[in-house]
């Protein structure tokens, strides 16, 4: 923004005197433009953009780079430095890459009618602790408990802030100060900071490792049992696989060991799976439903992964095993909040009525997203933006792969169709740059030089903004190659 000088020319101007020219805040105040940043931001950033800006300013003209005050470019500064200050951290993204549960992206996006359920509570009081036919203090839990319960058959549940903290809840109240029997092929990392062996040790339970990597046998759990013994735990392993020469013990002979031995079985699905997805061409996860037929006392999920709800733990389990988890002091640390709550109990109602579920559960439409559809959406993509951008990108469409992500499904890519799009005049990478850096962001991503685009995680709405943003991007381009 600021003008430059040659250095010889700078060295002959008096820098004190283009310093005294620099306006004054209370000048700048007010100006129309300033005011009207003012009363849209407030006092306290519009000052601070406009301090920023002087001094920057002041720096300019001391390092001999700006020659000129002018108010104008002052202002400027300080409303792109304010509009900077004011854009909110967390914000809508745009999610061009196909990998649906993108937990950088914030996985699961919700529902419509769970959003309104949140911001319905979220705005006013509720019936979050209050049993409304009596008039007195109720219970948290008969939001969701019910609802998971007849969805997985269990006896009793709960839900807590994330699968992790059901994890953890689950081994402290079962195994504390006891042996905890797990396969070595199940010490798995998720995400980075949750492993296994870490929760397992915060949890106050001692890890006793049995089997190896890829094989675990029963006769290894039952020779591990001992007086000590508090639990078997079985993690599914939901964000890779182990293949080839393998065995793991089904929850079904867990579950027997256990009642032979009196002690506990508890299973980490992870995922979240409630419904049988083989039906919509999805591989068969192991769903919660079985895990409880199969007779495990405790099993803990995700919301936010398949299931498609907001960040939640969700425990399913004998009423013995849940009452004594609700008891837990761990409990009340990892509780959930109001507007969560509200989110899971729609969602979970809407798998009373698999029609809606299919089509409203955005996480599960994308998953089941019928190939020809996403073919159709691509073509569709692909048009409007070769009507919008003329000759900056070659447009084609191509055959790529979509993931569940989340660390769900690991092996499965899910076919679909992807606008490829090779600009003429920039490369690949910096058009991702600048599709990341418009507003709202668009994450795409680049496979041999082009750009991908996969509609199966774009909603309908966003395909126009993803071709503004196009339009933008390519015609910094042409101002660029005209330069
Ligand atoms: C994802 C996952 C977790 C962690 O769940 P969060 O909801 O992310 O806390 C734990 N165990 C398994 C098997 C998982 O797949």
């Amino acid at each position: 923004m600021w003008a430059g000088l040659p250095s010889a020319r700078m060295a002959r101007m008096d820098i004190n005197s283009l310093l005294r020219t620099l306006p004054k805040v209370d000048e700048l105040l007010k100006r129309e433009d300033i005011s009207a940043l003012d009363r849209a931001h407030g006092r306290t950033l519009t000052l601070e953009a406009l301090r920023e800006a002087l001094d920057a300013a002041r720096d300019a003209i001391r390092a001999g780079t700006l020659a000129e005050v002018s108010a104008d470019a002052i202002a400027g500064e300080a409303a792109a430095r304010l509009a900077a200050k004011a854009r909110r951290s967390l914000r809508r993204v745009i999610n061009a890459t196909g990998i649906v549960v993108h937990t950088n992206l914030g996985r699961s996006p919700l529902a419509e009618s769970a959003v309104e359920a949140v911001a319905e509570v979220a705005r006013g009081y509720s019936t979050l602790e209050y049993d409304v036919p009596s008039g007195e203090r109720g219970s948290r839990h008969v939001h969701v408990e019910e609802l998971i319960c007849r969805l997985t058959g269990a006896e009793a549940a709960m839900a807590v802030n994330n699968n992790a903290s059901a994890v953890l809840l689950g081994l402290a109240a079962l195994s504390r100060r006891k042996e905890a029997i797990v396969s070595r092929g199940q010490l798995v990392e998720i995400g980075g900071s949750f492993r296994i062996p870490d929760i397992m040790r915060e949890s106050g339970a001692k890890m006793i490792e049995v089997g190896t990597t890829n094989k675990t046998h029963l006769r290894d759990y039952e020779n591990a049992i001992t007086p000590k013994t508090g639990l078997i735990l079985k993690v599914h392993s939901s964000n890779y696989r182990v293949v080839g020469f393998t065995e793991e013990v089904p929850i079904a002979e867990l579950v027997a060991l256990g009642a032979k031995h009196g002690v506990p079985v508890f299973e980490d699905q992870g995922s979240g799976v409630l419904i049988d997805l083989a039906r919509f061409g999805l591989p068969g996860e192991p769903t919660v439903g079985a895990s409880v037929a199969a007779g495990a006392d405790l099993v803990s999920a995700s919301g936010d992964k398949l299931l498609g709800g907001p960040q939640a733990g969700i425990l399913a389990g004998t009423r013995e095993v849940i009452a004594k988890l609700k008891k837990h002091p761990l409990a009340r640390c990892v509780r959930l909040d109001k507007m969560t709550l509200a989110a899971l109990e729609v969602t979970l109602r809407l798998y009373l009525d698999e029609e809606r579920l299919l089509a409203e559960v955005p996480t599960l439409r994308m998953l089941t997203m019928p190939a020809a559809e996403v073919a159709r959406r691509a073509g569709g993509l692909a048009g409007a933006i070769r009507d919008a951008c003329g000759d900056v990108f070659e447009v084609a469409t191509a055959a790529d792969t979509s993931r569940a992500g989340g660390g769900s499904l690991p092996m499965e890519d899910i076919p679909t169709t992807v606008v490829a799009l090779a600009p003429q005049r920039l490369s690949a990478t910096v058009l991702e740059e600048r599709l990341r850096l418009s507003e709202p962001a668009v994450i795409a991503r680049i496979k041999d030089g082009r750009l991908l685009l996969d509609p199966r995680t774009l909603r309908l709405d966003e395909e126009p903004e993803v071709v503004a943003a196009l339009v933008r991007a390519g015609r910094d381009a042409a101002s660029q190659a005209g330069a």
